[in-house]
């Protein structure tokens, strides 16, 4: 029998798609992919939920009222105006799925945006940031009247220039655009300005997205939309059915009950992207960009070269190059693995330039 052609029987969209390839390099320190460097949950109090673990034979709560409630008395908000996902990830799907497109988004930015569009063979709009890495709001606001988008996301701070939008910006989209505003606040814990959830009650047509992943609980795979009550019902809708898993529910509402450790994890990282951002800026040919977020944007001369010869002393950042020109990404890590980051840096580019 002939082999089945499996690539010709996707559809057209899937065909011209690239899997998402998250590179697992193995590398000592891990500064790639803006996750915390500390865990806020001690181990033995995720060993003692003996009830979790002894009914691993039923499936979890569908809705995870528990965990909504959780969120919901945080953020002092209705468990109704919550929808949880598995990562924020498969809310950004359940969207596109529930309102289609066109979809609007800036560029670069967070890349599952459009991924998630073509996937669901939406169209979609990718408009280029200005040269300080805001919104181009002229040709946003002109693509806004012309394809009426479905969806805007703005993920801001936004990922991966560091950078919160400027809100007069983001105001002028909201109050422009007839259709919906995601605001993806994945960054919002490490930012100096205030974000959206306040003006939900004011404004129908905006949500906002947050995520465990960022603060110290990635392994989890929990992520929120806060919105309106109808909204969140049709969302909800294109959701699968017991999404977050008993292990996730569990850990998440532990998450939320450790929140001051997690304030004080967030508080040593904010204090190192200072520090980071000024060693980086006293570097000969190095540009960083200031950052309102887990992880520094900066520019060398030769990132694909550093970004290799830092793989060599066990340092692993993102690789921007096709994206940003230039460009590489680097998490905050602890204190320690910041300054082997930083020594390796400079050895790297000693070598370079001698
Ligand atoms: C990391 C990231 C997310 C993904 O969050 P998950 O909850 O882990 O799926 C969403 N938005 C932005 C902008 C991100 O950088």
């Amino acid at each position: 029998m002939k082999d089945l052609n499996f690539y010709n029987l996707a559809r057209n969209n899937i065909q011209s798609l690239h899997a998402y390839i998250a590179k697992e390099i193995p590398c000592k320190i891990k500064l790639d992919a803006n996750e915390s460097p500390y865990c806020p949950i001690p181990l033995k109090s995720i060993f003692s939920k003996e009830d979790l673990f002894s009914t691993l034979n039923r499936y979890p709560d569908p809705e995870a009222k528990e965990l909504k409630k959780a969120i919901a008395k945080d953020l002092r908000i209705t468990p109704e105006s919550i929808l949880l996902g598995n990562g924020s990830d498969e809310i950004i799907n359940c969207l596109i799925t529930t309102f289609g497109g066109p979809v609007l988004h800036p560029i670069p930015t967070f890349v599952m945006y459009a991924i998630a569009s073509q996937a669901l063979g939406q169209s979609h709009m990718a408009i280029p940031l200005d040269s300080a890495f805001d919104l181009d709001i002229e040709s946003i606001l002109k693509s806004i009247k012309k394809i009426k988008p479905k969806l805007i996301f703005l993920s801001s701070p936004n990922n991966p220039t560091g950078n919160c939008f400027s809100s007069e910006k983001i105001f002028k989209i909201i109050d422009t655009s007839k259709n919906i505003v995601i605001i993806d606040e994945a960054y919002q814990p490490f930012s100096s300005q205030k974000g959206f959830l306040p003006l939900l009650k004011d404004y129908h047509n905006i949500a906002i997205l947050r995520t465990f992943s960022k603060i110290g609980l990635a392994a989890i795979r929990t992520g929120f939309l806060i919105g309106h009550e109808d909204l969140i019902k049709e969302v909800n809708k294109t959701r699968l059915p017991y999404n977050i898993n008993a292990i996730s529910q569990a850990i998440a509402i532990e998450g939320i009950k450790n929140k001051k450790i997690i304030n004080s994890h967030i508080k040593v990282i904010i204090k190192e992207r200072k520090r980071l951002y000024g060693e980086l800026s006293n570097l000969k040919g190095v540009q960083p960009f200031p950052s309102e977020a887990n992880f520094i944007l900066f520019k060398v001369s030769d990132a694909e070269l550093v970004y290799k010869k830092l793989i060599e002393y066990g340092v692993l950042l993102r690789n921007l190059n096709t994206i940003v020109k230039d460009a590489l990404r680097v998490t905050i890590g602890t204190p320690e693995e910041n300054n082997i980051f930083i020594q390796s840096l400079k050895l790297t580019l000693d070598s370079i330039n001698s």
